[in-house]
Protein backbone atom coordinates (compact mmCIF):
# COMPACT_ATOMS: atom_id res chain seq x y z
CA UNK A 1 0.00 0.00 0.00
CA UNK A 2 1.53 3.76 -0.66
CA UNK A 3 0.30 4.56 2.70
CA UNK A 4 3.51 2.36 3.71
CA UNK A 5 5.46 5.24 1.75
CA UNK A 6 3.84 8.15 4.09
CA UNK A 7 5.58 9.92 7.23
CA UNK A 8 3.76 8.82 10.64
CA UNK A 9 4.90 11.93 12.08
CA UNK A 10 2.16 13.69 9.72
CA UNK A 11 -0.77 11.18 9.72
CA UNK A 12 -2.73 13.71 11.51
CA UNK A 13 -1.54 16.59 10.20
CA UNK A 14 -4.25 18.77 7.98
CA UNK A 15 -2.90 20.33 5.36
CA UNK A 16 -4.19 24.52 5.05
CA UNK A 17 -6.84 24.70 2.28
CA UNK A 18 -7.69 27.65 1.87
CA UNK A 19 -11.62 27.98 1.47
CA UNK A 20 -13.56 28.78 -1.80
CA UNK A 21 -14.95 32.48 -1.54
CA UNK A 22 -17.45 33.16 -4.13
CA UNK A 23 -19.28 35.96 -1.14
CA UNK A 24 -20.42 39.44 -2.44
CA UNK A 25 -18.71 41.13 0.94
CA UNK A 26 -15.43 38.98 1.50
CA UNK A 27 -14.19 39.97 4.84
CA UNK A 28 -12.25 36.83 5.84
CA UNK A 29 -8.94 36.73 4.53
CA UNK A 30 -7.02 40.33 5.89
CA UNK A 31 -6.80 41.58 2.47
CA UNK A 32 -7.11 45.22 1.15
CA UNK A 33 -10.24 46.32 -0.13
CA UNK A 34 -8.68 48.33 -2.53
CA UNK A 35 -7.56 47.05 -6.20
CA UNK A 36 -4.58 48.68 -8.46
CA UNK A 37 -6.08 51.67 -9.67
CA UNK A 38 -7.24 51.97 -13.54
CA UNK A 39 -3.83 54.15 -14.24
CA UNK A 40 -1.83 51.90 -11.98
CA UNK A 41 -3.47 49.08 -13.68
CA UNK A 42 -2.79 50.16 -17.18
CA UNK A 43 0.55 51.17 -16.78
CA UNK A 44 1.06 47.38 -15.25
CA UNK A 45 -0.84 45.64 -18.67
CA UNK A 46 1.00 47.75 -20.68
CA UNK A 47 4.86 46.74 -19.02
CA UNK A 48 3.12 43.04 -19.07
CA UNK A 49 2.54 43.27 -22.62
CA UNK A 50 6.32 43.65 -23.62
CA UNK A 51 7.88 41.35 -21.25
CA UNK A 52 9.84 38.17 -22.22
CA UNK A 53 8.03 35.16 -21.27
CA UNK A 54 10.11 32.68 -22.72
CA UNK A 55 13.03 33.62 -20.42
CA UNK A 56 13.40 33.26 -16.82
CA UNK A 57 13.05 36.13 -14.82
CA UNK A 58 15.55 38.14 -13.35
CA UNK A 59 17.00 36.20 -10.52
CA UNK A 60 18.24 38.67 -8.28
CA UNK A 61 15.14 41.39 -8.68
CA UNK A 62 16.84 44.05 -9.08
CA UNK A 63 14.43 46.09 -9.93
CA UNK A 64 11.61 45.69 -7.36
CA UNK A 65 14.01 44.96 -4.03
CA UNK A 66 15.46 48.39 -4.81
CA UNK A 67 11.96 49.89 -4.72
CA UNK A 68 10.88 47.58 -1.79
CA UNK A 69 14.86 48.68 0.35
CA UNK A 70 13.98 52.04 -0.75
CA UNK A 71 10.16 51.90 0.49
CA UNK A 72 11.01 50.44 3.90
CA UNK A 73 14.50 52.19 3.96
CA UNK A 74 17.16 49.41 4.10
CA UNK A 75 19.98 48.23 1.96
CA UNK A 76 18.79 46.42 -0.87
CA UNK A 77 21.87 43.85 0.22
CA UNK A 78 19.21 42.53 2.62
CA UNK A 79 16.00 42.37 1.15
CA UNK A 80 14.38 38.62 -0.13
CA UNK A 81 11.53 38.78 -2.16
CA UNK A 82 9.45 35.53 -1.99
CA UNK A 83 5.98 33.91 -3.42
CA UNK A 84 3.94 35.67 -0.71
CA UNK A 85 5.36 36.11 2.84
CA UNK A 86 4.08 32.37 2.80
CA UNK A 87 7.22 30.91 1.35
CA UNK A 88 9.70 32.95 3.14
CA UNK A 89 8.46 31.27 6.26
CA UNK A 90 8.91 28.34 4.65
CA UNK A 91 12.71 29.04 3.08
CA UNK A 92 13.73 30.16 6.93
CA UNK A 93 12.60 26.83 8.39
CA UNK A 94 14.04 25.06 5.41
CA UNK A 95 17.05 27.07 5.73
CA UNK A 96 17.71 27.00 9.71
CA UNK A 97 16.16 23.76 11.06
CA UNK A 98 17.26 20.30 11.26
CA UNK A 99 14.60 17.58 12.11
CA UNK A 100 14.18 17.38 15.75
CA UNK A 101 15.04 21.15 16.10
CA UNK A 102 12.44 23.42 17.93
CA UNK A 103 10.78 26.51 16.87
CA UNK A 104 8.34 28.71 19.45
CA UNK A 105 5.89 30.81 18.48
CA UNK A 106 2.49 32.06 20.09
CA UNK A 107 -0.96 30.97 20.82
CA UNK A 108 -3.11 32.27 19.31
CA UNK A 109 -0.68 33.45 16.04
CA UNK A 110 -0.49 32.60 12.74
CA UNK A 111 -0.55 29.34 11.93
CA UNK A 112 1.71 29.18 8.84
CA UNK A 113 5.03 28.97 11.55
CA UNK A 114 3.68 25.77 13.06
CA UNK A 115 2.40 24.17 9.94
CA UNK A 116 5.68 24.65 8.09
CA UNK A 117 8.07 23.07 11.12
CA UNK A 118 5.85 19.88 11.31
CA UNK A 119 6.18 19.34 7.81
CA UNK A 120 9.97 19.76 8.43
CA UNK A 121 9.78 17.27 11.03
CA UNK A 122 10.73 20.00 13.85
CA UNK A 123 9.46 20.34 17.32
CA UNK A 124 6.64 23.45 17.89
CA UNK A 125 6.19 24.75 21.27
CA UNK A 126 3.36 27.27 21.42
CA UNK A 127 3.27 29.61 24.03
CA UNK A 128 0.26 31.02 25.42
CA UNK A 129 -1.03 34.55 25.53
CA UNK A 130 -3.02 35.64 28.58
CA UNK A 131 -6.98 36.15 28.18
CA UNK A 132 -6.44 39.80 27.22
CA UNK A 133 -4.28 38.47 24.72
CA UNK A 134 -1.25 40.26 25.75
CA UNK A 135 2.11 38.75 26.75
CA UNK A 136 4.20 38.70 29.72
CA UNK A 137 7.61 39.18 28.32
CA UNK A 138 10.19 38.08 30.93
CA UNK A 139 8.09 34.91 31.36
CA UNK A 140 7.96 34.45 27.49
CA UNK A 141 11.81 34.87 27.40
CA UNK A 142 11.99 32.08 30.43
CA UNK A 143 10.28 29.63 28.18
CA UNK A 144 12.65 30.33 25.75
CA UNK A 145 15.38 29.78 27.16
CA UNK A 146 14.28 26.68 28.93
CA UNK A 147 13.64 24.57 25.67
CA UNK A 148 16.13 26.71 23.39
CA UNK A 149 13.95 26.65 20.22
CA UNK A 150 16.48 27.38 17.09
CA UNK A 151 13.81 30.03 15.90
CA UNK A 152 10.66 31.91 17.75
CA UNK A 153 8.38 33.47 15.47
CA UNK A 154 5.57 36.00 16.18
CA UNK A 155 3.39 38.68 14.35
CA UNK A 156 3.23 41.86 15.54
CA UNK A 157 0.72 43.17 15.19
CA UNK A 158 -0.89 39.48 15.72
CA UNK A 159 -2.80 37.83 13.60
CA UNK A 160 -5.53 36.83 14.52
CA UNK A 161 -5.83 39.38 17.74
CA UNK A 162 -4.91 42.73 16.15
CA UNK A 163 -2.71 43.38 19.24
CA UNK A 164 0.89 44.70 19.25
CA UNK A 165 4.28 44.14 21.28
CA UNK A 166 5.96 47.35 22.07
CA UNK A 167 9.45 47.75 20.55
CA UNK A 168 11.48 48.26 23.38
CA UNK A 169 9.70 44.22 24.57
CA UNK A 170 10.26 43.04 21.39
CA UNK A 171 14.51 44.29 21.97
CA UNK A 172 14.40 42.80 25.27
CA UNK A 173 13.18 39.24 23.45
CA UNK A 174 16.10 39.76 20.84
CA UNK A 175 18.83 40.46 23.18
CA UNK A 176 17.90 37.93 26.05
CA UNK A 177 17.23 34.93 23.88
CA UNK A 178 19.97 32.74 22.48
CA UNK A 179 17.46 32.36 18.86
CA UNK A 180 16.59 33.92 15.93
CA UNK A 181 13.82 35.58 16.10
CA UNK A 182 11.39 36.58 13.51
CA UNK A 183 9.22 39.14 13.40
CA UNK A 184 6.43 38.99 11.24
CA UNK A 185 5.14 42.47 9.92
CA UNK A 186 2.43 41.75 7.73
CA UNK A 187 0.15 44.20 9.15
CA UNK A 188 2.95 46.81 10.28
CA UNK A 189 1.66 49.58 7.68
CA UNK A 190 -1.28 50.11 9.45
CA UNK A 191 0.45 49.83 13.32
CA UNK A 192 3.15 52.24 12.11
CA UNK A 193 5.59 51.45 14.47
CA UNK A 194 8.60 48.88 12.79
CA UNK A 195 11.57 47.29 14.02
CA UNK A 196 13.34 46.45 10.66
CA UNK A 197 16.22 49.11 11.30
CA UNK A 198 17.16 46.78 14.14
CA UNK A 199 18.23 44.23 11.39
CA UNK A 200 21.54 46.21 11.35
CA UNK A 201 21.52 46.32 15.27
CA UNK A 202 20.92 42.38 15.94
CA UNK A 203 22.60 39.40 13.75
CA UNK A 204 19.48 37.13 15.30
CA UNK A 205 16.69 39.29 13.72
CA UNK A 206 14.78 38.68 10.63
CA UNK A 207 11.72 40.49 9.95
CA UNK A 208 9.00 39.50 7.43
CA UNK A 209 6.95 41.75 5.23
CA UNK A 210 4.23 41.39 2.71
CA UNK A 211 2.31 43.56 0.10
CA UNK A 212 -0.69 40.95 0.35
CA UNK A 213 -2.53 43.92 3.35
CA UNK A 214 -1.24 47.46 2.92
CA UNK A 215 -0.12 47.22 -0.35
CA UNK A 216 -3.24 45.50 -2.12
CA UNK A 217 -1.18 42.99 -3.95
CA UNK A 218 -2.42 39.79 -2.13
CA UNK A 219 -3.16 37.74 -5.59
CA UNK A 220 0.36 38.49 -6.80
CA UNK A 221 1.98 36.81 -3.82
CA UNK A 222 5.13 39.04 -3.27
CA UNK A 223 6.39 38.70 0.34
CA UNK A 224 9.92 39.61 1.51
CA UNK A 225 12.61 38.86 3.89
CA UNK A 226 14.40 41.66 5.63
CA UNK A 227 17.34 40.61 8.21
CA UNK A 228 21.41 41.35 8.76
CA UNK A 229 24.24 40.06 5.92
CA UNK A 230 25.25 37.02 8.02
CA UNK A 231 21.40 35.45 8.39
CA UNK A 232 20.59 36.54 4.90
CA UNK A 233 23.34 34.62 3.56
CA UNK A 234 22.22 31.44 5.32
CA UNK A 235 18.58 32.21 4.60
CA UNK A 236 19.24 32.46 0.71
CA UNK A 237 20.34 28.50 0.72
CA UNK A 238 17.15 27.77 0.89
CA UNK A 239 15.33 29.88 -1.60
CA UNK A 240 14.65 28.56 -5.06
CA UNK A 241 16.20 30.65 -7.68
CA UNK A 242 13.48 31.62 -9.77
CA UNK A 243 10.80 31.91 -6.88
CA UNK A 244 8.98 35.27 -7.89
CA UNK A 245 7.68 35.27 -11.90
CA UNK A 246 7.30 38.64 -14.14
CA UNK A 247 3.83 39.34 -13.82
CA UNK A 248 4.45 39.89 -10.01
CA UNK A 249 7.55 41.03 -10.16
CA UNK A 250 6.73 44.04 -13.06
CA UNK A 251 3.07 44.94 -10.89
CA UNK A 252 5.30 45.06 -7.63
CA UNK A 253 7.39 47.12 -9.30
CA UNK A 254 4.87 49.82 -10.80
CA UNK A 255 2.93 49.72 -7.32
CA UNK A 256 6.29 50.31 -5.51
CA UNK A 257 6.74 53.57 -7.87
CA UNK A 258 3.89 55.46 -6.44
CA UNK A 259 5.03 55.55 -2.82
CA UNK A 260 2.05 58.85 -2.25
CA UNK A 261 -0.59 56.03 -3.57
CA UNK A 262 0.23 53.64 -1.08
CA UNK A 263 0.17 55.83 1.74
CA UNK A 264 -3.54 57.24 0.61
CA UNK A 265 -5.09 53.41 0.35
CA UNK A 266 -3.34 53.04 4.25
CA UNK A 267 -5.05 55.72 5.73
CA UNK A 268 -8.43 54.80 3.60
CA UNK A 269 -7.79 51.16 5.33
CA UNK A 270 -7.18 52.63 8.76
CA UNK A 271 -10.05 54.57 8.41
CA UNK A 272 -12.35 51.39 7.22
CA UNK A 273 -11.17 49.68 10.49
CA UNK A 274 -11.81 52.33 12.55
CA UNK A 275 -15.34 52.66 11.38
CA UNK A 276 -16.20 48.71 12.20
CA UNK A 277 -14.22 48.91 15.22
CA UNK A 278 -16.37 52.02 16.46
CA UNK A 279 -19.78 50.45 15.30
CA UNK A 280 -19.39 47.02 16.96
CA UNK A 281 -19.68 48.76 20.03
CA UNK A 282 -22.96 49.14 19.22
CA UNK A 283 -23.53 45.78 19.66
CA UNK A 284 -23.32 45.01 23.77
CA UNK A 285 -23.21 41.36 22.89
CA UNK A 286 -20.08 41.32 20.60
CA UNK A 287 -16.94 41.98 22.86
CA UNK A 288 -14.59 43.59 20.20
CA UNK A 289 -11.03 43.96 20.81
CA UNK A 290 -9.01 47.14 19.74
CA UNK A 291 -6.92 46.67 16.51
CA UNK A 292 -3.79 48.11 14.83
CA UNK A 293 -4.59 46.10 11.69
CA UNK A 294 -6.97 46.31 8.97
CA UNK A 295 -8.74 43.57 10.74
CA UNK A 296 -10.88 42.90 14.39
CA UNK A 297 -11.41 40.40 16.42
CA UNK A 298 -14.40 39.66 18.17
CA UNK A 299 -16.25 37.60 20.69
CA UNK A 300 -19.67 36.24 20.53
CA UNK A 301 -21.64 33.56 22.07
CA UNK A 302 -22.84 32.24 19.31
CA UNK A 303 -20.48 32.75 16.76
CA UNK A 304 -21.22 29.52 14.65
CA UNK A 305 -25.34 30.83 14.05
CA UNK A 306 -23.86 34.67 13.61
CA UNK A 307 -21.27 33.53 10.63
CA UNK A 308 -23.99 31.11 9.22
CA UNK A 309 -26.75 34.20 8.90
CA UNK A 310 -23.98 36.32 7.17
CA UNK A 311 -22.90 33.48 5.00
CA UNK A 312 -26.45 32.77 3.65
CA UNK A 313 -26.58 36.64 2.88
CA UNK A 314 -23.29 36.50 0.87
CA UNK A 315 -21.21 37.93 3.67
CA UNK A 316 -17.70 36.27 4.48
CA UNK A 317 -15.62 36.68 8.13
CA UNK A 318 -13.40 34.29 9.41
CA UNK A 319 -14.14 31.96 12.13
CA UNK A 320 -12.07 29.52 14.45
CA UNK A 321 -11.95 26.59 16.29
CA UNK A 322 -9.46 25.51 19.17
CA UNK A 323 -8.84 27.90 22.00
CA UNK A 324 -10.10 30.66 20.00
CA UNK A 325 -13.75 28.67 19.88
CA UNK A 326 -16.23 31.42 19.71
CA UNK A 327 -14.38 34.04 18.40
CA UNK A 328 -14.39 35.52 14.98
CA UNK A 329 -11.87 38.00 12.61
CA UNK A 330 -13.68 40.58 10.59
CA UNK A 331 -12.02 42.75 7.82
CA UNK A 332 -12.58 45.62 6.72
CA UNK A 333 -14.03 46.44 3.48
CA UNK A 334 -15.28 48.94 1.78
CA UNK A 335 -17.96 51.60 3.07
CA UNK A 336 -20.85 49.78 1.27
CA UNK A 337 -19.31 46.68 2.03
CA UNK A 338 -18.82 47.70 6.09
CA UNK A 339 -22.47 48.95 6.10
CA UNK A 340 -23.65 45.96 4.49
CA UNK A 341 -22.27 43.99 7.35
CA UNK A 342 -23.48 46.34 9.94
CA UNK A 343 -27.01 46.23 8.44
CA UNK A 344 -26.71 42.26 8.41
CA UNK A 345 -25.66 42.20 12.24
CA UNK A 346 -28.51 44.76 13.63
CA UNK A 347 -30.99 42.35 11.40
CA UNK A 348 -29.51 39.48 13.25
CA UNK A 349 -29.72 40.65 16.84
CA UNK A 350 -33.43 42.17 16.10
CA UNK A 351 -34.60 38.46 15.07
CA UNK A 352 -32.63 37.03 17.87
CA UNK A 353 -34.02 39.47 20.62
CA UNK A 354 -38.03 38.99 19.17
CA UNK A 355 -37.05 35.11 19.03
N1 LIG B 1 1.98 36.51 8.12
C1 LIG B 1 0.83 36.89 8.69
C2 LIG B 1 0.82 37.34 10.10
C3 LIG B 1 -0.35 36.86 7.94
O1 LIG B 1 -1.51 37.21 8.50
C4 LIG B 1 -0.30 36.44 6.58
C5 LIG B 1 -1.53 36.38 5.71
N2 LIG B 1 -2.68 36.02 6.27
C6 LIG B 1 0.92 36.05 6.07
C7 LIG B 1 2.05 36.11 6.86
C8 LIG B 1 1.04 35.54 4.68
O2 LIG B 1 1.12 36.58 3.77
P1 LIG B 1 1.40 36.36 2.25
O3 LIG B 1 0.14 36.68 1.55
O4 LIG B 1 2.50 37.34 1.94
O5 LIG B 1 1.85 34.96 2.04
Amino acid sequence: MINNLFREDLKEFKAYVPVLNDKKVILNANESFLNLSDNLMDEALDRIKDASFNRYPDGCLDNLTKLYSDFVKVSKNNVMVGNGSDELISIIIYALLNENDSIVTLSPDFSMYKNYALVKGAKVLEYKLDYKFNLDMDRFIEFINENKPKLVFLSNPNNPTGNIIEENQLIKLIEKVNSIVVIDEAYVEFYGKSIIEKIYEYDNLIVLRTSSKALGLAGLRLGFLITGDILYKEVLKAKPPYNVNKISSTVGEVVLENPEIIKDNINKIIESKLYIENNFKNFPKIKSYKSYTNFVLIKYEHIEALYKYLSERDISIRIFNGELQGFARISSGTLEENNMLLKTLKSYFKEMDND
